[in-house]
């Protein structure tokens, strides 16, 4: 019988080892917050396949309407025969985006494929060609999108300069010192040193930074944003990737953050374990390319479809916005127990059910204890729990729990993480 580590030989054998492993172990089946691994062991899934299993693994109501949709069609190309579930979930996604105005939606595939064109309708509808993005940002990993990352080793490392004209602003970070005005001058200090406003297309922010570290940006911040770009024309595009679909405790973070974006981009969890990614935002802006500028052979496949618009369903049904704010406040709370005992844990943090622990040496925020962070995830691994580390210096600890959780369950991880701290810290 197969085992992970021959399957890992396998592996280092056939597969590049750029694509990274964060945990040596080969899955075999999955059911909600559950996984077995090829050896027949049980885990508890803190990581969501980051970020994508808001309704966890297989969900009855998702599967049911991947196999319905699977007795019609599973593809045509959109652009060369449409179907109705990809108009219906731009329809429903068009609802649940911020904003007071008549929205349009592209649907692609991935995250990455939905920032590039973002970009894209940015460029089109302003004329312009820049794009301001902030330091520890993550928005993929296509040549565009590792222009807007904001971590070079190891996403663009030893594959030279990526595409230029975009700029970098400091996204704001109490914990590390970088205040809203820090914040803000410097996005004038690049309309200063390196490009006038007006080749500023857009300003592109992940309201909660997700592979930098699960930090929000403060609310007076995105305002102060968005009235900047109003100031100068230019388009304020959210990057919901990660933190969409429920994660934060609202459909989209934007709803709590009291302004609108004019573009938004959304995927992971949205279609509950099916690739499905797209831009939502104001129709003349989503106008603005040509017939043919947009789209992808397998761009909004109907099963994904199927799976997304079963997705919505679930939320609705299973009331998952609230559960989202009750699983976050039950893993804060829980952390913050762990950071009494353990004062390694530097700060708990979260907006909803987006929750991470970051970690320090000597209660210096200025010391990321990296080690301790990898420590803990295999250890946590050991005990039967996946876990998902973060942050530009690898010393965070993110949870991405399936919403669907039972309470149990998640009681057992977090009792997991609070083990691993007392036997390592
Ligand atoms: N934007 C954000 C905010 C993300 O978190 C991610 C994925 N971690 C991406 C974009 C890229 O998505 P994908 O990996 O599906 O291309």
């Amino acid at each position: 019988s197969k085992t992970n580590q021959s399957l890992m030989q396998r592996r280092m054998a056939a597969v590049p080892r750029g694509v990274g492993q964060i945990h040596p172990i080969f899955a075999e089946r999955a059911e909600n917050a559950t996984v077995w691994d090829v050896e027949g062991r049980e885990y508890i899934d803190f990581a969501g396949g980051i970020a994508v299993l808001n309704t966890g693994h297989l969900h009855p109501k998702v599967v049911a309407a991947v196999q319905e949709q699977l007795t019609k069609l599973s593809h045509t190309c959109f652009q060369v025969l449409a179907y109705e579930p990809y108009v219906e979930l731009c329809e429903k996604i068009a609802a649940r985006v911020p904003g007071e105005f008549a929205k349009k939606t592209l649907l692609v595939t991935s995250g990455s494929e939905a920032v590039e064109n973002a970009v894209k309708i940015a460029r089109a509808a302003t004329g312009r060609a820049g794009v301001i993005a902030f330091t520890s940002a993550y928005h993929g990993r296509t040549m565009m999108t590792l222009s807007l990352t904001g971590k070079q080793v190891p996403y663009a490392a030893g594959m030279g300069l990526m595409p230029g004209g975009v700029f970098r602003a400091q996204y704001p970070n109490a914990l590390h010192g970088v205040s809203v005005d820090d914040a803000m001058a410097s996005i004038e200090r690049i309309f200063k040193n390196d490009a006038e406003p007006r080749d500023i297309a857009a300003i592109i922010i992940e309201p909660v930074q997700g592979e930098g570290g699960f930090y929000a940006a403060p609310k007076d911040f995105m305002q102060r944003l968005r009235a900047l770009c109003d100031q100068h024309g230019i388009l304020l595009i959210a990057d919901e990737v990660q933190t969409g679909a429920g994660r934060t405790g609202s459909f989209f973070a934007m709803e709590q953050m009291g302004v609108v974006a004019d573009l938004t981009t959304f995927a992971k969890s949205i279609a509950g374990g099916f690739p499905l990614s797209g831009v939502c935002g104001k129709a003349e802006y989503m106008d603005a390319i040509a017939p043919g500028g947009l789209g992808g052979t397998y761009a909004g496949s109907p099963i994904a479809c199927a799976a997304a618009l079963a997705v919505m369903e679930v939320f609705e049904e299973e009331n998952l916005l609230a559960r989202s704010q009750a699983v976050g406040e039950t893993i804060k709370a829980a952390l913050r127990e762990v950071q009494n005992k353990h004062p390694v844990i530097g700060e708990v943090r979260g907006l909803g059910a987006m929750v991470a622990i970051e970690l320090f040496k000597d209660g210096d925020p200025h010391q990321p204890n990296a080690e301790l962070v990898s420590q803990v995830v295999v250890r946590a691994r050991e005990k039967g729990l996946i876990l998902l580390s973060c942050g530009s210096y690898y010393n965070v600890i993110r949870v991405l729990v399936p919403l669907t959780v039972p309470d149990a369950q998640l009681k057992r991880g977090l009792e997991i993480i609070a083990e691993c701290f007392d036997e390592l810290a």
